[in-house]
């Protein structure tokens, strides 16, 4: 199967809508329709959920009131409309491209249910959001070889990436309580930390807290205890994806992290995009997987003829950085880093194919990180451990400011957009959350 092939209607670059913002959006042209659960603000309503076209939200909970749709699609509206989306990433993906086929088609210009439709219609602007899914478990990886080369670097200059990266999507099980919808702020972690030359810790608030730019993937359908994904078949069990900030305490990390991995470093709290940008929306955006020739070969069960024609995605990533100072001076967020999941070492197949294949079960909502994406090159670095060389090197910022790692009052926003020669482009829209001071640690601690 090749990139292509996975083209539909719903793709047709010169479709309009009749919601005429969302004719050249920059993120919801009526090409995307990603979900989220929402509701608006400052009324005490019950969150369900929503699609985004141009600047507005289509209701689907007063949608599958009006108007039932017809098929697959029925169910799968009356689950969308519900407050989390658990439901219908169950439902699997005949009955997502049934009701995405007719969103397209209602939502399309000509639609006969226009004069229903605009009734459903609520402005993004006057919305606010939930985690889309209950997330029953996290699951970071690590799948960045770019990310893992350059912060095996720091540690072991000589011998950067561990055996096992190339042979295995290397992950661990993160802490799901903790993932928060972007918009929500929280506070800098306390924990300990071994200064240099030091051989007793010191407990206080993470002087070293960092972002890290990640992809989120959202489980649809999962499997059996003891039954495995086959790779063949993995991306029919995901639902969709979005943007991940995996905010990181990097001296609480190093001080803990032997022998069992991370902890209270990356257990304070995880930052995801409202928006969830489903597998079908990225068809045309599809890139193929390949490996440099002196890498090993993956195992047969990380292998697939489909996934090297088109299982990687053209997804191009950035984070943006907003501190304190620069928004009492109104000025505009600064650029950190920008880089795309095509780079990614392992795809979304594979991590997928991994998780399971020892026998464990995913279940619909479960969210899988990619780990933090960058780039070969300069400025392709989605963490500041990278951009700022452990520390040593700091960023300049456009406000005259400069960060090592972040501060109280820094909001770090992340973007993510696919473009491509003959296709409507589509964006992620935003994940950001602003840093808070930490909590005043209890003296007795
Ligand atoms: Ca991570």
């Amino acid at each position: 199967m090749n990139a292509r092939d996975r083209r539909n209607a719903t793709h047709d670059p010169s479709a309009r809508s009749w919601v005429a913002s969302a004719n050249g959006h920059r993120d919801f042209p009526l090409q995307n329709l990603p979900f989220a659960s929402f509701r608006r603000r400052g009324r005490g309503e019950a969150f369900r959920g929503g699609v985004a076209i141009g600047e507005e939200i289509l209701d689907l909970a007063a949608l599958a009131r009006s108007i039932p749709f017809d098929g697959d699609a029925a169910p799968a509206l009356r689950a969308a409309g519900q407050p989390t989306l658990n439901g219908l990433m169950a439902l699997g993906p005949a009955h997502w491209s049934a009701l995405r086929a007719a969103l397209f088609e209602a939502l399309r210009e000509g639609s006969a249910r226009q004069a229903t439709l605009i009734d459903c219609l609520v402005p993004q602007d006057g919305a606010e959001f939930a985690l889309p899914a209950a997330i029953g478990d996290y699951t970071d990886f690590y799948a960045s070889i770019h990310h893992a080369t350059a912060v095996g670097r720091l540690f072991r200059p000589t011998n950067p990436l561990t055996p096992n990266y190339r042979w295995l999507p290397i992950g661990y099980h993160g802490r799901a309580s903790s993932v928060q919808v972007s918009g929500t702020a929280f506070r800098r972690p306390l924990g300990q930390r071994l200064p240099p030359g030091r051989e007793t810790p010191e407990f206080g608030p993470s002087a070293r807290l960092d972002f890290e730019l990640e992809v989120g993937i959202f489980v649809g359908t999962g499997n059996a205890p003891g039954e495995a994904i086959p790779i063949g078949t993995a991306e029919q069990h995901v639902f969709g994806l979005c943007l991940l900030n995996d905010w990181s305490a990097r001296d609480v990390q190093a001080f803990e992290y032997q022998p069992l991995g991370p902890f209270l470093a990356k257990n304070f709290a995880t930052t995801i995009s409202p928006w969830i940008v489903t597998l079908e929306a990225l068809a045309p955006f599809r890139t193929p997987w390949a490996r440099p020739p002196t890498d090993p070969p993956p195992l047969a069960y990380l292998d697939d003829p489909a996934m090297r024609a088109g299982g990687g995605f053209d997804l191009a990533l950035e984070v943006w950085l907003e501190t304190a100072a620069m928004r009492a001076r109104a000025l505009p967020a600064a650029r950190l880093a920008r880089t795309n999941f095509r780079h990614s070492y392992w795809t979304v197949a594979q991590m997928l194919a991994h998780h399971t294949v020892g026998g464990c079960d995913l279940r619909p909502g479960d969210l899988l990180g990619s780990g933090t994406q960058s780039g070969p090159g300069i400025g392709e670095a989605g963490s500041l451990l990278e951009l700022t060389a452990g520390g040593r090197e700091p960023l300049g910022l456009p406000s005259g400011e400069t960060r090592r790692f972040l501060e109280d009052g820094d909001r770090v926003i992340l973007h993510g957009r696919c473009e491509r020669a003959g296709a409507a482009s589509i964006g992620f829209g935003t994940c950001a959350a602003e840093v808070l001071p930490a909590r005043t640690p209890d003296p007795e601690a």
